[in-house]
């Protein structure tokens, strides 16, 4: 078979997007669209669809493309997905779809799907919602808690079955973690997040802001009123290290620096809601969380920023394109170093460091890292963002008593089958059942609990 190299997505210029907010990543243009999907030859058994967590049919959607059926193309990947636009952004494809793709080791590298996924999302955003008929009402109504992925996605699929859905959401936007967590140059917000967003207005879906349901609604008053409630309230909760001097000005959570950068637009300059962005800026962590803040540091306050990481690169959880545009922006790696102490008097100054040797594998399968004695050593910084993971907000668990359960992690426990609660009628999905994850895993969740509403409030 003929070697044919994957075709390359272009960006914008490293030295040039480092000093602004709009997207680094410019997708495929119609002619290397076309090109690409002709690399894909259509296997027999093909391993990209295992690989997809939701099982889009990958070569068949390809193949409308090599047809130049664009439509085809987006109506195959909306039987599984109703975010192509999104996902093809930010999914990690090199360690699903594309980590499968027969083409991967010998035949030029395996076939761009994220991109071509994101070329037809992108399509189908151009359509608008002039399209979408607002179904007949059934009559049934459906809450939603929290507008991320899980819950536009059940929201959605409700809506198109004729159910009447209200989305509460504590935040004054709607759109979750793409909304405050992913920053503007990643997943641009009006190009693609509030389209989306539209579609479901379009579908007749109401949108309740400002309301945290457990205080300024209760899960009793809900019951009252709706007939079946999906919680999709995500894991907002951050992690810190408990060292000592994490109490100092200047260090805060990614969650809290971007949702500032994010949501209340703090990285504009006429901004109301300021933002502190130091010179000289040490995230620690290396999700994609932790390339989220240090670009974005990096982008606001134009000094040196370093990622802090206890493993080495091969370990790093993050997206391999946000690590490889986080080096081409000139965020340094400082790999096999773990803080210890955050130095200072009221302002940070310094992060203590102790550095690490990898030892034999832990549970999670990775190798532990291990101190070296006698190896600290301080790296000057005047911020500290911390990047270590999430877990769900307690506030849904602290308002609901034992009306359903959740395990010892705080995760909300559900039937794999159907993702109801323990409670009748009460349902949950996305990164508040399975910890902090990923968007098509949350979009995933929140249409298996669609169905399973839709089957028993049709019967
Ligand atoms: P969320 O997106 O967290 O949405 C939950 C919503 O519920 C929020 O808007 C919240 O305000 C609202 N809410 C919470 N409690 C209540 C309440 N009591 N009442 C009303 N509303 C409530 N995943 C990827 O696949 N690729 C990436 O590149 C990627 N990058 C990421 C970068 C960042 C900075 C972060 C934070 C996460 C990233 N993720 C990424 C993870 C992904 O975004 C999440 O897994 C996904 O958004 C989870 O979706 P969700 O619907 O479960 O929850
Ligand atoms: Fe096409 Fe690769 Fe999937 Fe085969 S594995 S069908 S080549 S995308």
């Amino acid at each position: 078979m003929e070697i044919v190299e994957r075709h390359k997505v272009k960006a914008q210029d490293p030295e040039v997007r480092s000093h602004n907010f709009d997207e680094v990543s410019l997708g495929f243009d119609d002619e290397t669209a076309l090109l690409e999907a002709q690399r894909c030859i259509n296997c027999k058994n093909p391993q990209c669809v295992q690989g997809c967590p939701v099982n889009i049919n990958i070569p068949g959607f390809i193949a409308k493309l090599k047809e130049k059926d664009k439509d085809g193309a987006l109506s195959i990947i909306n039987e599984s997905s109703l975010l192509p636009a999104i996902c093809g952004r930010v999914c990690p494809q090199e360690r699903q779809c594309e980590e499968r793709c027969i083409r991967k080791l010998k035949l030029g590298g395996s076939v761009a799907i994220g991109a071509l996924e994101r070329y037809v999302g992108d399509y189908g955003l151009t359509k608008g919602t002039k399209d979408i008929v607002k179904p007949q009402k059934n009559g049934k109504r459906v809450a939603v808690v929290g507008s991320g992925p899980s819950g536009l996605a059940c929201a959605a699929d409700c809506a198109k079955a004729g159910f009447d859905v209200t989305i509460f959401e504590a935040f004054h936007k709607a759109g979750g973690v793409l909304t405050y967590g992913i920053p503007e140059f990643r997943l641009p917000k009006d190009k693609v997040v509030k389209k989306e967003i539209e579609k479901l207005n379009a579908l007749g879906v109401t949108f309740k802001l400002n309301t945290i349901v457990g205080k300024t609604i209760t899960f009793d008053e809900l019951e009252e009123e709706f007939d079946a409630i999906f919680i999709g309230s995500g894991a907002g909760l951050p992690m810190f290290m408990n060292i000592p001097g994490e109490n100092l000005n200047g260090v805060s959570s990614a969650n809290e620096f971007l949702t500032r950068s994010n949501l209340m637009g703090a990285y504009k300059e006429d901004a109301i809601t300021p933002i502190y962005c130091g010179k000289k800026v040490a995230v620690i962590g290396a999700g994609n969380v932790a390339m989220d803040a240090a670009r974005t540091a990096k982008r606001i306050g134009g000094g040196e920023v370093y990622i802090i990481y206890r493993r080495s690169r091969e370990e790093m959880p993050a997206r391999a394109e946000e690590i490889e545009h986080a080096e081409e922006e000139g965020i340094k790696l400082v790999l096999l170093t773990n803080p210890v102490e955050m130095l200072g008097d009221k302002q940070v100054t310094a992060l203590k460091c102790v550095k690490m040797a990898l030892g034999e594998p832990d549970a999670s399968g990775r190798r532990r890292p291990e101190p070296i004695e006698g190896s600290e050593f301080e790296i000057e910084v005047d911020q500290v963002i911390v990047a270590l993971g999430t877990s769900p907000n307690p506030i849904i668990r602290n308002s609901v008593g034992n009306m359903f359960e959740f395990s010892k992690k705080g995760t909300i426990v559900v039937n794999e089958e159907t993702n109801m609660t323990t409670h009748e009628g009460i349902y949950a999905g996305g990164d508040a059942v399975t910890g902090a994850a990923t968007v098509i895993l949350a979009m995933g969740a929140g249409r298996k609990a669609a169905k399973a509403i839709i089957e028993k409030l049709s019967k």
